[in-house]
């Protein structure tokens, strides 16, 4: 018999079942995988399998904020990470992996752990009882996804994450921009960078001719289009469109000229700290490297930092800031927490990030504690807070880890190389004390 029920052995459920399973704690491995199911990405039967790149991204713990979180995760003996380490191949400055090398490690490694048992079952309800870690991932099966639905309600529940480019607030031209909200209602919460009749045109026009991605196959019957349409999409439908949507001038008025902008892109703002912020109706299917390029032609963003860029993308996952507590507990269901992309952190690292706190948190449970939660300077606590609070309930969209969801730094602006070495030595100080306040046995 166990003592935790992981649902899903992917990047979160592997490294969840492995800190339990170190910390002492015997677990039950659900993974529906070679159990006769599989999901439209992933193509073996091991744990931990990357669906797509073989990169953990950045390495680099100094002057990067998944770098940062790499090590941390390593200071708390992730399994993720060891594999990762033990199968890298040369990438310069990133972490990238033989992918097949590292899947069949972690695999071993929780196959052959004495405190754990895999089943290849698929999991279609909630247990209703004893403690459990949710962890299926952006393709949850259905069942599963629809029983998670009947607790949290349907709304509650994405399929699509349809994601508006993310703003960093320091690389956002103010003297170009402004703060007002349309009509003056409200506030003045929006940021608004203003465009003349030929910036529009050039700007739709960059848009028509822009590279976009395709839809996989397995994504293109699955509908999205209400309230999300790509802008290339309403560009293609005829220059005006925008201007009609969510480019609108109307009811801004420009400080500078006293009158509406022929068209506006708005900025709302996307985190509690007010560092980042996302561009208002601004979800699309370009490629990255063509969001950059044409996003940096709107006024006022031409020295855009981007802490997301835009995407459509199949994707199940819960609207976490309101259904989870700061331990990743369901609020209504106590004894199932939520870990991994389904939670709406977003990568191979964040989700293994966030198995490894849910795992923490339900181990100090068992054994009658309360684990405080890490930081909000380290990257662990700047993402756990980012899902359970942080961010805005109402447009809640998956993020990777980046410096935006730590408290700013004070003091005087600082260069940005140097600000990158400001939050990651904080971050550093910030663990260490975390470690010992919480006696959390460090590998
Ligand atoms: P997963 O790794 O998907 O693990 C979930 C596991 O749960 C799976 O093994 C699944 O079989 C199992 N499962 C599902 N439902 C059930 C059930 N009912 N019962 C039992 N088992 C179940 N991130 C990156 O960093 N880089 C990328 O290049 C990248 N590419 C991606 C491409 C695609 C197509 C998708 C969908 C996502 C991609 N991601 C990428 C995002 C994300 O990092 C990965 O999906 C990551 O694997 C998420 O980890 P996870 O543990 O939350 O989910």
């Amino acid at each position: 018999s166990h003592q935790v029920h992981i649902i899903g052995g992917g990047l979160a459920g592997s490294e969840a079942a492995w800190q339990l399973a170190e910390a002492g704690l015997k677990v039950r491995l659900s993974e529906m995988r070679g159990g006769g199911d599989s999901t439209p990405a992933h193509d073996s039967d091991r744990l931990a399998e990357m669906v797509c790149s073989n990169s953990f991204r950045s390495d680099d713990a100094e002057n990067n904020a998944v770098g940062l979180l790499h090590q941390e995760m390593r200071v708390l003996g992730s399994l993720v990470m060891a594999a990762a380490d033990k199968h890298r191949v040369p990438a310069g400055s990133a972490l990238a992996v033989d992918r097949e090398r590292f899947a069949e490690e972690v695999t071993r490694q929780i196959a052959t752990h004495l405190n754990i048992e895999v089943v290849r079952e698929r999991v279609d309800a909630l247990p209703a009882s004893g403690s459990t870690i949710v962890a299926t991932g952006p393709l949850t099966a259905p069942g599963l996804a629809d029983a998670i639905a009947n607790v949290t309600g349907s709304d509650a529940l994405a399929f699509f994450d349809a994601i508006a480019p993310i703003v960093h607030r320091d690389s956002i031209d103010m003297d170009v921009c402004w703060m007002a909200a349309r009509w003056d209602k409200g506030g003045k919460d929006y940021i608004n960078c203003p465009m003349n009749r030929e910036q529009y045109e050039a700007f739709v026009a960059a848009l028509n001719e822009g590279e976009k991605t395709e839809f996989k196959e397995w994504e293109k019957d699955t509908p999205y289009f209400e309230g999300c349409m790509p802008i290339e999409v309403m560009a293609s439908r005829g220059v005006e469109t925008l201007r009609y949507g969510p480019m609108k001038g109307v009811g801004l008025d420009d400080p500078r000229t006293g009158r509406w902008p022929y068209a506006c892109v708005q900025l709302r703002q996307d985190n509690a700290l007010g560092t980042l912020w996302n561009m208002v109706g601004f979800q699309t299917k370009l490629k990255h490297g063509e969001q950059v390029r044409i996003f940096r032609t709107i006024p006022g963003l031409e020295n855009a930092e981007f802490a997301r860029l835009g995407g459509i993308h199949r994707n199940s996952f819960i609207r976490s800031p309101e259904l989870l507590d700061g331990e990743l507990r369901l609020r209504a269901l106590p004894h199932v927490r939520f870990a991994g992309q389904i939670t709406g952190c977003e990568g191979y690292v964040e989700s293994a990030a966030i198995g490894l706190l849910a795992a923490r948190f339900a181990a100090a449970e068992a054994r009658g504690e309360t684990l405080p939660p890490p930081p909000a300077e380290t990257a662990l606590g700047a993402l756990l807070g980012h899902i359970t609070g942080g961010a805005e309930a109402d447009t809640y969209q998956p993020m990777n880890i980046n410096f935006g969801l730590m408290p700013p730094l004070e003091g005087p602006k600082t260069k940005k190389v140097d600000r990158k070495k400001l939050y990651t030595n904080r971050a550093r100080e910030a663990l260490a004390g975390w470690l010992e306040r919480s006696e959390v046995v460090p590998a």
